[in-house]
C-alpha cells in the first residue's frame, strides 16, 4: 500500500499551484524540475501580461481561450521547492507561485587527450571569460514577438547521445553539467533551425567551437555548437527549417556530434522537452 501512496504524493508535489494543467501547451511543456520548464497560468487579460522570474523577463504566450501562460525556464541550480514569478497586467501586479520537483541527473566520465581543455592556461582563461560574457549577453536578449512554434523541430535526424543535465567529469575532474542535448550524427550533416528567428551571435569559441545563436523571440533561444561550418551571418532572419550550419567537432568535443542548447529567461533547459523526448 505504501508503495502506491508514495508515487501519488510525488505526483501531487510536482503539480504547480497555477499550472494550466488542462492546456495543450502545459501538458506538453510543464516539466517543473531543475533544468525544466514551468508553465504558469496568468489568467485572462485583454493585453499580454509581463512576467518575470529571478528578475529576468519571461516568455508569455496566449492560450486559445484568451488566457495567458508564462513559459518559465527553471535553472539547473534551483533547489526543489516553492518558486514564484511576478506578473504585471493593467489591473496590477501579482506574485504567482509554482513548485519545482526534484530530478536526479546521472554522471558521465569523459577522457580528453588535450589537458588544456580540462585545465585551461591563463591566456585560455582570458579568452574563455570574454567568450562567456558574449554568450551570456546573447542568452539575455529579449525581443518582442511570439515564437513561430513552441514545440520545436529536431535540428537533425539522428539518435540522442549525451542527455541534458548530465554531471560531467573530464579526466576525472568535475566541470559544468551538460547544458544541452547531443545528437549522434556524422560531420557535415545540415543543422536546421527548429523555429523561426534571428541570428544574434556567431563565434569560434574555446569550448563550444563554431557556434550559432538563434533568437526565437522573448528570450527563447537556441544555440548550436561544435559545428564544422557556419552558413549564416549575424542579423540574418531564418525561417523554421533553414540550415544554419553543419555538424562538426570543433572546440571541446571528442568527435562529431550536434550539440543544441535551449534557453528561456537566461536559463538553459532540457531541449528534449520541446521535441517530446523528455524523460523524468
Ligand atoms: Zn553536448
Amino acid at each position: 500500500m505504501l508503495r502506491f501512496i508514495v508515487p501519488l504524493l510525488a505526483l501531487c508535489f510536482t503539480l504547480p499551484a497555477h499550472a494550466a494543467s488542462d492546456s495543450y501547451i502545459a501538458r506538453l511543456l510543464n516539466k517543473p524540475v531543475p533544468g525544466g520548464v514551468a508553465v504558469v497560468d496568468l489568467g485572462p487579460a485583454a493585453q499580454a501580461p509581463q512576467a518575470s522570474y529571478q528578475g529576468k523577463p519571461v516568455l508569455v504566450v496566449r492560450e486559445q481561450d484568451a488566457r495567458w501562460l508564462a513559459i518559465v525556464g527553471v535553472p539547473l541550480t534551483v533547489k526543489p521547492g516553492s518558486q514564484q514569478i511576478i506578473a504585471k497586467t493593467a489591473s496590477g501586479t501579482r506574485t504567482l507561485p509554482f513548485v519545482v520537483g526534484s530530478k536526479a541527473y546521472p554522471e558521465q566520465h569523459i577522457t580528453l587527450k588535450n589537458q588544456r581543455q580540462v585545465n585551461p592556461n591563463p591566456d585560455d582563461l582570458k579568452r574563455i571569460n570574454i567568450e562567456l560574457a558574449d554568450q551570456t549577453r546573447a542568452y539575455r536578449t529579449f525581443t518582442p514577438g511570439t515564437p513561430s512554434n513552441l514545440l520545436l523541430d529536431k535540428p537533425v535526424n539522428g539518435p540522442l547521445s549525451s542527455k541534458f543535465g548530465v554531471r560531467r567529469f573530464f579526466n576525472g575532474e568535475e566541470r559544468n553539467p551538460h547544458a544541452g542535448l547531443d545528437f549522434a550524427v556524422p560531420a557535415g550533416t545540415p543543422i536546421k533551425t527548429p523555429a523561426a528567428g534571428k541570428v544574434i551571435l556567431i563565434g569560434n569559441y574555446f569550448f563550444n567551437g563554431n557556434t550559432v545563436f538563434v533568437d526565437h523571440g522573448q528570450g527563447f533561444i537556441s544555440m548550436f555548437c561544435h559545428m564544422s561550418k557556419i552558413d549564416v551571418t549575424v542579423g540574418q532572419s531564418v525561417a523554421r527549417g533553414d540550415v544554419v550550419g553543419r555538424v562538426g567537432s570543433t572546440g571541446r568535443a571528442t568527435g562529431p556530434h550536434m550539440h543544441w542548447n535551449v534557453s528561456l529567461n537566461d536559463a538553459r533547459v532540457d531541449p528534449a522537452i520541446f521535441i517530446g523526448a523528455f524523460q523524468p
